[in-house]
């Protein structure tokens, strides 16, 4: 007995050591462990303009190796799938679902493809290693339609886990209870019914229900099966969740703009989310909107993409960037800004040039600053449209980095082969309500006369009208005060292609992407045979670039040798090489320092540009502003 006393005792001391050695040891842990990330956080966060591109590059594989552990947690994830929400099973029926799987497998034992039947197709670069002949022709006809992988869309589950990619310390953000109630708008012209209704799911597995008022599907005249499919869908959700879901059906196509403004007219909450049909949203999307915008109401948000990958459905985080915009308005990312950075908080608002088409707003605000422009037809330009007005008349827009969408990149757009006439005419619609005297830079961009362009960018008298109601700031201001990193080029005084007497189809050409030697091609449209001739001297060769921080490219003369080249513009002139020349429409192309002509060299079949003593050939450009050349 005694001895089992003390047995006892001993082991009882014994254990409280241990418990205490181990408590020790997890505080301690954890303090190194805080002090690790706080360090790392500050030094991410402190550091001189002068280290930014290091910096940037550092972050840049940083983000890689991310992307890398993203993946492997992502399919981590996919084999983790949550159980279906028994309702929801009825709508979607597991077991069909089921069946196809183990019919696939059956089917894949059975005929093992021998060839891969679309060798070319995007969609199996890296996905569809072991679908049967039928199969892959269904996923490829399926592709084809809708620019993503509906066929594997269609066996993953609704609810799927994502990785949740906020910023640890998004996750400790606490929210007032009293946040304003929220309408979702989902635009979509011919999406699939699985993507939609991945959409739909994540939205309400997502958000706090109290706060959620409805889901708005605004079918934008869909040509595909969806109709009756979505009836029925929309009957059955409403059943489970009375009133959430509804639909507003275009009776012609009308465009994203349209779309949006019908999304917006038809909502009733405080607050509206526009978004579009293929998206997941992540978790804890939705508070960061709503506080924001209950702080201010004209403040136009942005939730922070990522990316789902159009053929395996592989999740991909997205840096923290702002959204910006060249000449041509196209959008594009660019890096944060250094108040952003200084303020030490990876949580705060970042203030953004413009937005990427996604957004959320106050409803009322939104609407009384002229919603989206209705005037812009098919795709493109409507958000700079928005974004110009809504900073120029008063609001702001930011970035909300705790906030996140997964976004489907699709590899093609189902409702358009080619965009670009619809940008090309909407960004003049643009140009011509909001850009005062800069307008001519998204002409010049696109390389579009600037009288008589031919290009029909409809009725703009009510756009002005509200813009003098509003009372809205010039495009100066903006560009001052907003948009600084976009950069407007003041004296060009000839654009467009530019080719040598002695070949009418042949034009003045960058050459191949990397390399550095400009080429003489068959006249074509392309980027690569824009160039911008400058009083000052300088001729760019290729896509206006226009950003503070990044260089066009000058025709130059090295000074030996006969091959031009193409150079940054202003590492060329630090350098001393020769990027000035004398030129008028009809002219000689004469180097001011080495007084050599850009000329036209015979190789066996084809010209090639040399530079050499000028004999008798002229050059002439596509298109003159002002007087220029007229003399
Ligand atoms: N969309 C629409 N009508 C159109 C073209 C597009 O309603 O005429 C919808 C489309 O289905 C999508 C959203 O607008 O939900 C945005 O289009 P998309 O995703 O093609 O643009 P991106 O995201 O690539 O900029
Ligand atoms: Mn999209």
């Amino acid at each position: 007995m005694m001895l089992r006393r003390h047995l006892c005792k001993v082991l009882c001391i014994g254990l409280t050591l241990l418990i205490v050695y181990n408590l020790l040891l997890v505080v301690y842990t954890k303090m190194t462990l805080q002090k690790l990330i706080l360090g790392g956080v500050q030094k991410e966060l402190h550091f001189p303009l002068s280290e930014w591109n290091e910096t940037v590059i550092k972050k840049l594989s940083h983000l890689e190796l991310e992307l890398q552990h993203l993946q492997e947690n992502m399919k981590l994830a996919m084999k983790q799938q949550e159980n279906v929400d028994k309702t929801l099973k009825r709508m979607r029926d597991e077991q069909p679902v089921q069946k196809a799987v183990e019919a696939k497998a059956s089917e894949t034992k059975k005929h093992r493809p021998r060839e891969k039947l679309f060798p070319d197709s995007p969609l199996f670069k890296q996905w569809g290693e072991d679908l049967s002949e039928a199969q892959q022709k269904r996923a490829q006809d399926l592709f084809q339609k809708f620019g993503y992988n509906v066929y594997l869309s269609n066996l993953l589950p609704l609810n799927r886990s994502i990785p949740d990619t906020r910023h640890s310390r998004c996750l400790q953000k606490t929210y007032s209870s009293q946040l304003p109630s929220l309408s979702v708008v989902l635009i979509f012209t011919n999406e699939a019914l699985s993507i939609i209704q991945r959409a739909i799911t994540s939205i309400i597995n997502r958000t706090p229900s109290q706060l959620l008022k409805e889901i708005i599907l605004v079918d934008d005249f869909s040509s595909n099966e969806l109709k009756a499919n979505l009836d029925e869908l929309i009957k059955l959700y409403n059943q489970k969740y009375p009133g959430l879901l509804k639909i507003v059906r275009h009776t012609k196509r009308q465009g994203l703009a349209q779309a949006r403004n019908t999304g917006r007219e038809t909502a009733t909450a405080e607050v509206v989310a526009i978004l579009d049909a293929h998206i997941e949203v992540n978790a804890g999307w939705a508070e960061p909107i709503l506080a924001r915008i209950q702080e201010d109401h004209t403040v136009i948000v942005s939730p922070v993409f990522d990316k789902i990958n159009f053929d395996t459905f592989e999740l991909e985080k997205y840096g923290l960037a702002v959204d910006g915009f060249n000449w041509e308005l196209w959008c594009r990312y660019d890096s944060l800004p250094k108040a952003w950075i200084d303020l030490n908080d990876v949580t705060a608002p970042v203030k953004s040039p413009s937005i990427m088409g996604i957004l959320a707003a106050n409803r009322l605000f939104l609407g009384k600053i002229g919603s989206v422009d209705g005037g812009m037809l098919v795709y493109g330009g409507e958000n700079v449209e928005l974004s110009l007005r809504v900073w120029q008349c008063g609001g702001r827009i930011e970035v909300l980095p705790c906030s996140r969408i997964a976004h489907i990149e699709r590899h093609h757009k189902p409702y358009a082969l080619d965009l670009t006439p619809a940008m090309k005419r909407n960004a003049l619609r643009v140009a011509e309500i909001w850009m005062d005297e800069y307008k001519y830079m998204v002409y010049l961009a696109w390389n579009i006369p600037l009288q008589n362009s031919g290009i029909d960018y409809g009725d703009i008298s009510s756009r002005m009208a509200l813009r003098e109601n509003l009372k809205c700031k010039t495009f100066d201001w903006y560009l001052k005060n907003v948009y600084p990193v976009l950069k407007p080029i003041h004296n060009i005084v000839g654009y467009g292609r530019i080719k040598n007497s002695l070949s009418e189809n042949d034009c003045l050409d960058r050459g191949p992407i990397k390399g550095k030697t400009p080429i003489m091609y068959f006249c074509n449209e392309y980027s690569p045979q824009k160039v911008y001739y400058h009083l000052t001297g300088e001729l760019y060769v290729g896509s206006l670039i226009a950003e503070a921080n990044a260089e066009d490219c000058c025709l130059t003369d090295p000074g030996s040798g006969e091959n031009p080249t193409l150079e940054p513009c202003s590492k060329a002139a630090q350098h001393g090489l020769h990027i000035y020349w004398d030129f008028k429409p009809g002219r000689a192309l004469i180097n001011r320092a080495t007084k050599r002509c850009l000329e036209l060299k015979k190789a066996s079949s084809y010209y090639m540009p040399v530079l050499r003593p000028c004999t008798t050939q002229v050059w002439t450009i596509q298109h003159t502003i002002g007087n220029w050349g007229s003399n």
